[in-house]
């Protein structure tokens, strides 16, 4: 079943709990609601997503950030590539393999977002070698 829930994405709260004055909602399927919502108060600003669903053809779940952050690690099964973080599988015909399949990596990513630091303290006691980064309120982002 495909669900979904309105979110601000000023405040990341979900409309009911939002006292934004110029709020701004937006739909984000159930099962990427923590992991969206964490990972923007992280500082990792991100502009879509999808959590797969088991009506299409095939598993698809990505997230679009708005820059090219540098993560060290990638959730198990999940590629990076060009500011889209993705896992796919088009080998499963069932709906009851496919949910199962995406429940799964919906977890591994979960857990992934858990361990992130935040944006702003990626790069503390790094070299910056070969990069210039520009630090926008709480974030930093490679250019
Ligand atoms: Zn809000």
């Amino acid at each position: 079943m495909y669900k979904a829930h309105k979110i601000c994405v000023r405040c990341w709260r979900k409309e009911k709990y939002c006292k934004c004055n110029n709020k701004r909602l937006e739909l984000i399927d159930h099962n990427m609601v923590y992991i969206v919502t964490h990972l923007n108060k992280k500082g990792y600003k991100t502009k879509f997503s999808c959590g797969g669903h088991v009506e299409n053809k095939f598993i698809y779940i990505y997230i679009l950030f708005y820059n090219n952050y540098a993560f060290d690690t990638l959730p198990e099964g999940f590629v990076y590539k060009n500011r889209i973080l993705f896992y796919e599988n088009m080998k499963l015909k069932n709906k009851k393999e496919m949910q199962a399949d995406i429940n799964h990596k919906i977890r591994i990513l979960k857990t992934w977002v858990k361990t992130l630091n935040n944006a702003w303290q990626h790069y503390t006691g790094r070299q910056f070698d070969g990069f210039i980064f520009i630090t926008t309120k709480n974030f930093n982002i490679k250019i």
